[in-house]
């Protein structure tokens, strides 16, 4: 089984701490599409018609597909591809562009799942970000994606925002868990190179994040989500029982995914490869027939040993000896009693981040990661 991804690099505005990759110029979304089916069919087999177990569109914001472009996409989808029938197929969408045609267009495609981008309720926040939308939008989402009868949906915050109190945090993580929001998504603000924040905090005009606020407003979340039944299954993600994400799964168990669209990533066990992050040199590619210029990284046993510390570390799976091989189970095994107990804990042969190890994961994976001889 695969998973396949595609991101749709198209956005209303540039929020100011973004870094992935996409473009506020939308006139070039018919030939994008048009380039994504060729893409498909050119690809078609670079998994040996694997079935799919799961779908994703990403981005960018893919809610900016219109019903034409939703319908053809998935009929080439299905034409191309071994689709499970139980596959989860989950879009992408920010609350402004939630309606109730467009939800009904997406149950008729069989999207079943909703990532909903809300990041906070609180309206300067949303201000400071430069998000598109405000909070009447994102409570209004909420309202229409349960009216259409989605009961599988994730909803993303952001914690750490300079300006936002602890109150306020606890406020926006209760309007979620008060509606029975069955997946929440959470990330730390951080300050990515060459994004506008970068700018903003670089001139003085931005305070920068404060660690000690991002810190206690993760320790708040975990705090009231597990008190609410969630299970923190993943450093950034927390799910009500049965309803983790199987596509992020895919990526943190290391199964193989098929990435489409301009910068999306694809991993077949040996390798990961990506297309090239620039909307006309992808669409030029595949409208004269060929792939687009892409990037590909063969991997070494020891950056895939490495990868499977940093995903594995994060998750409620943990990191289990038996996995690994030597020289690498040895050197963890003694490398892991440093952590332990205070960061790492050990269950039945596998290691698990404690509470306070969470608040430090990437610092912890890079003391045990191997180097290359
Ligand atoms: S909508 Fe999403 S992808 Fe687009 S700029 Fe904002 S955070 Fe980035």
């Amino acid at each position: 089984m695969i998973a396949i991804y595609i991101h749709v690099p198209f956005c209303k505005q540039a929020c100011h701490y973004c870094n992935f990759h996409f473009s506020t110029n939308q006139s070039g979304k018919p030939l994008f599409v048009k380039a994504l089916l060729k893409e498909m069919s050119l690809r078609k087999d670079e998994f040996q018609n694997q079935p799919v177990a799961s779908i994703y569109f990403g981005g960018g914001t893919p809610s900016l597909l219109n019903k034409s472009e939703l319908e053809e996409i998935f009929y080439h989808l299905n034409t191309t591809f071994d689709i499970s029938s139980s596959a989860e197929i989950t879009l992408e969408a920010n609350p402004d562009d939630i309606n109730t045609s467009l939800l009904q267009v997406w149950r008729n495609l069989s999207i079943n799942r909703i990532s909903l981008g809300i990041q906070s309720f609180q309206p300067h926040a949303l201000t400071w970000m430069n998000r598109a939308h405000n909070n009447q939008d994102a409570l209004n989402a909420l309202r229409l994606i349960a009216e259409a009868g989605f009961d599988n949906m994730t909803a993303d915050l952001i914690y750490g925002v300079p300006g936002v109190s602890d109150d306020q945090w606890m406020s926006d993580i209760l309007a979620l868990t008060d509606r029975k929001i069955p997946h929440i998504s959470a990330y730390c603000l951080t300050v990515e190179d060459e994004t506008a924040l970068a700018h903003f905090v670089k001139k003085g005009t931005s305070p920068p994040v404060q660690e000690e606020q991002a810190n206690r407003q993760f320790d708040l979340l975990i705090k009231i989500l597990t008190e609410k039944g969630y299970q923190h299954y993943e450093i950034s993600n927390f799910a009500l029982p049965g309803m983790e994400a199987n596509h992020n799964s895919s990526y943190w168990l290391g199964r193989h995914y098929m990435g489409l669209g301009p910068s999306a990533h694809s991993y077949n066990g040996s390798s990961r490869y990506w297309n090239v992050a620039n909307n006309k040199k992808y669409t030029e590619a595949l409208n004269a027939g060929i792939l687009p210029p892409n990037e590909i990284e063969i991997l070494s046993e020891t950056q895939k040993f490495n990868e499977y510390i940093l995903t594995r570390l994060r998750t409620h799976w943990g990191v289990n000896p038996n996995d690994m091989s030597d020289p690498f189970k040895s050197t963890f095994l003694e490398e892991v009693k440093e952590f332990i107990p205070d960061m790492i804990f050990e269950s039945d042969g596998s290691y698990f981040l404690t509470t306070q190890g969470k608040m430090w994961a990437d610092h912890i994976s890079s003391q045990l990661f191997a180097s290359e001889e």
